[in-house]
């Protein structure tokens, strides 16, 4: 059973040397007599999210499970059953949920595990459109943000996995959308392909707040999807409009730095009565099957684009995990352990 797993608790930025792919013969391919609801999968598909590098340096992490260094990390993933003593799952279902970063898994069902029940799209997009990410977006975007036809929207982190959803629904909602993403290549897709209205380089920008209030949002901006924090939060807040909506989702330019940057501009959230609210994803899985009936048409419609980012083989996981943080992603970040 090959697998990869956390050499220690980290400080600082997350390393592809944090991780060890490594190889442990101990598993059984059955479920034992004596562990009910316990799940045994061949793992296909892995999902690489920021909130990880948070979880490799945090033993009292209590977004997920906590990693323990010398065993597999975990996240979120695709898997087929091979053997199950759980009532809702038997072998051969196809299920995504929390599952580790190794070849073939145990699961005890703590964490929720959905089953697939439509796999005339890819199985990899449980791990990302279809699956946590997506959600995010449509919690994020339809529950908190509370949007309407014309209104002013920016996303960060627009060319992500939950960013690139969230600009789509915008559109599809008949709002003026514009993305902010770290390189030319990530930009061109943002308008080329996923339909943004604009989109712009934050690594080019001196001055976000000259930026957004002279060249993309002159009448300010009614709605920001927060995925990065630091400065581009504190220019936004200076862009706002009255009555405007922050979606606080992620903050990953803050998630490594020794010291959390400073928000300097928190008193216009008094004067644009700005609504401003931090959410977990978690909190939004009863939402799932009502997520599934809008978003399936959508996508087999071609009515809402996905961009991926895939590799082949556990032993890439690491650098493709390590990557988010340095933008190296285009699109979702997939890692591929099987095909079947
Ligand atoms: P992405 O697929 O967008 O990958 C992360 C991206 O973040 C990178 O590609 C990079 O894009 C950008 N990035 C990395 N470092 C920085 C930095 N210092 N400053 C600005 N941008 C940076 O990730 P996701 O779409 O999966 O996640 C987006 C956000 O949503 C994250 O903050 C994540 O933690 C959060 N999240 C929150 C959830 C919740 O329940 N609240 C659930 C899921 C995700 P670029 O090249 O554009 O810089």
């Amino acid at each position: 059973n090959k697998q990869v797993i956390l050499k220690e608790y980290i400080t600082g930025l997350p390393k592809e040397s944090d991780l060890l792919v490594t190889t442990n013969n101990t598993i059984s391919l059955k479920v034992g007599r004596g562990s009910p609801k316990a799940v045994l999968v061949k793992n296909l598909y892995l999902s690489c999210d920021p909130y990880m590098g948070y979880s490799m340096k945090h033993p009292d992490c209590d977004l997920h499970n906590p990693y323990t260094p010398g065993s597999p990390i975990t996240g979120f993933g695709v898997a087929k059953v091979l053997d199950s003593s759980h009532p809702d799952f038997k072998k051969g279902d196809l299920i995504w949920g929390i599952t580790g970063w190794e070849q073939y898994s145990l699961l005890t069902a703590t964490e929720p595990l959905f089953k697939i029940n439509h796999t005339d799209v890819p199985l990899s997009y449980y791990t990302g459109i279809l699956g946590m990410p997506g959600l995010t977006a449509y919690a994020g975007f339809y529950e908190i943000c509370s949007p309407k036809k014309g209104e002013y929207v920016l996303v960060s982190a627009a060319s992500g996995a939950v960013g690139q959803l969230v600009g789509q629904f915008a559109k599809l909602m008949g709002c003026y959308v514009v993305g902010s993403a770290g390189s030319k290549e990530k930009v061109d897709l943002l308008k080329n392909k996923l339909g943004f209205d604009d989109a712009f380089n934050y690594k080019e920008e001196l001055d976000f707040n000259a930026t957004l209030k002279s060249r993309y949002f002159p009448e300010g901006i009614d709605i920001y999807f927060e995925n990065v924090g630091g400065k581009m939060l504190d220019a936004v807040l200076l862009n706002m409009r009255v009555h405007g909506r922050i979606a606080v989702c992620g903050m990953i330019s803050q998630y490594h730095v020794d010291q959390l940057e400073a928000v300097h501009y928190l008193t216009s959230i008094i004067y644009k009565r700005v609504h401003i609210e931090g959410f977990v994803v978690s909190d939004y899985f009863p939402l799932y099957c009502k997520f599934m009936d809008t978003l399936l048409p959508c996508i087999r419609e071609g009515k809402i684009k996905y961009v991926e980012d895939i590799v082949e083989g556990l032993e890439s996981g690491p650098a493709a995990l390590i990557g988010l943080y340095s933008g190296q992603n285009v699109g979702k970040q997939v890692v591929v352990v099987d095909h079947d």
